[in-house]
């Protein structure tokens, strides 16, 4: 179910940044049209942005955990409601919020990248008017502080989709269908973030025999499941082979049009022969291991809201959540895709990132910045869903 798109008006932020038009020859895609829709009849009005600290001591003792706090504030006199999961909480993170550098040198994040449904109501946190969100956060967690050295730590998004309207519409939006099938509530706006404080500190590192060892791939047999049903069990190992094939097919196209356009462009925007390399060598890498690799399937996570995960340091093993076993087999959003977009995240394939997510932020991102397109999880998934 989708909302109409009256309801997802918001009243005044800053609007979403423009969608430019879909390239022409692009597959008609209603979700595309929607979000146009929502987008002219937004009217900017600007606002005060968000504002963003961290505090932390300036050195921690041997033995301590290295967190610090998180406070993001809302000067506005309106409240504002951001996704939950581009913020810290107290969960495991979802992706790489942070940028953190030891000595000068950027600090690998190590922590989930995950694939997640359309946002809903209860994905929002709301930060009142004048109020502000803080949580305490254990870097530890999903960064390497194995080695000691002076650390410096900045959250990463200059930007935050929100909405600055959602209590008044929740009741009618909440279907009474079951979480899993909760109506995409999207941002309507986008938030400035200003970095008012960020963290500098000491850390001493972790003893060697705490210190996180390279996870090297799981040498298990092919098709190792773990907490997965029979049905589940088959279900992956038909998304497995459909992945094999949409990946193959995807190949197969970039070795047909080698100076781009098409679904290339619709998908990673315009040519330039480093960007399409970097794109066939990612599709090589995705084939090879779905052709010749141990691919090792986790189904112990039940969140509806998300598809699924992995560690990208951890190649090949993929955690599948709620949203995948609701899934299509083939075609946008599938099982099979999600196992594309997941395998892209595997720093031995070429380590995508989550810049954004959805068929319209794809196309979006690949007009606006193709160096993005191309290292984004999601623009893989699409492009070889729709071969
Ligand atoms: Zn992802």
């Amino acid at each position: 179910m989708r909302i109409p798109a009256m309801l997802a008006l918001g009243l005044a932020l800053v609007p979403l940044p423009a969608l430019a038009a879909p390239p022409q020859g692009a597959p008609e895609d209603r979700r595309f049209i929607r979000d146009t829709e929502i987008e002219r009849r937004n009217q900017r009005v600007t606002a005060q942005p968000l504002e963003v600290r961290l505090d932390a001591p300036a050195w921690y003792a041997e033995g301590d955990a290295p967190s610090v706090r998180f406070t993001i504030s809302n000067p506005n006199s309106h409240s504002v409601w951001v996704l939950r999961w581009e913020l810290p909480t107290t969960e495991r993170a979802e992706r790489d919020l942070f940028q953190m550098h030891r000595n000068g040198v950027e600090v690998t994040y190590e922590g989930r990248l995950t694939k997640r449904v359309e946002p809903r109501a209860i994905d929002y946190v709301e930060i009142k008017a004048h109020d502000s969100y803080s949580v305490v956060v254990d870097l530890s967690a999903d960064y390497d502080l194995d080695s000691a050295g002076d650390y410096r730590i900045q959250f990463r998004q200059p930007q935050l989709p929100v909405r600055t309207a959602l209590a008044a519409a929740t009741p009618s939006m909440i279907a009474p269908d079951g979480e899993g099938k909760l109506p995409s509530v999207l941002p309507t706006h986008v938030a400035e973030v200003r970095e008012a404080v960020s963290a500098q500190f000491f850390f001493p590192g972790v003893p060697a025999e705490l210190a996180r060892k390279e996870q090297a791939p799981d040498q298990s047999l092919v098709g190792s499941y773990s907490g997965c049903t029979t049905t589940q069990k088959s279900q992956l190992s038909t998304a497995h082979a459909n992945a094999k094939t949409m990946t193959s097919k995807a190949l197969t196209w970039l070795n047909g049009h080698t100076s781009g356009g098409g679904l290339y462009l619709t998908w990673f925007g315009a040519y330039n022969s480093s960007r399409f390399s970097t794109v066939k060598s990612h599709y090589t890498k995705i084939l090879d291991e779905f052709n010749t690799k141990t691919v090792n399937f986790d189904c112990n996570c039940t969140d509806s809201g998300t598809y699924a995960y992995v560690y990208p340091s951890s190649p090949y093993k993929i955690y599948l959540c709620g949203a995948f076993w609701r899934a299509p087999s083939t075609g946008t959003d599938s099982k099979a895709g999600t196992l594309v977009h997941e395998s892209s995240h595997f720093t031995v394939n070429g380590g995508t990132q989550d810049y954004v997510y959805g068929t319209s932020g794809a196309k979006s991102l690949a007009i606006s910045n193709p160096s993005k397109a191309v290292m984004n999880a999601d623009n893989h998934e699409y492009f070889a869903e729709y071969q």
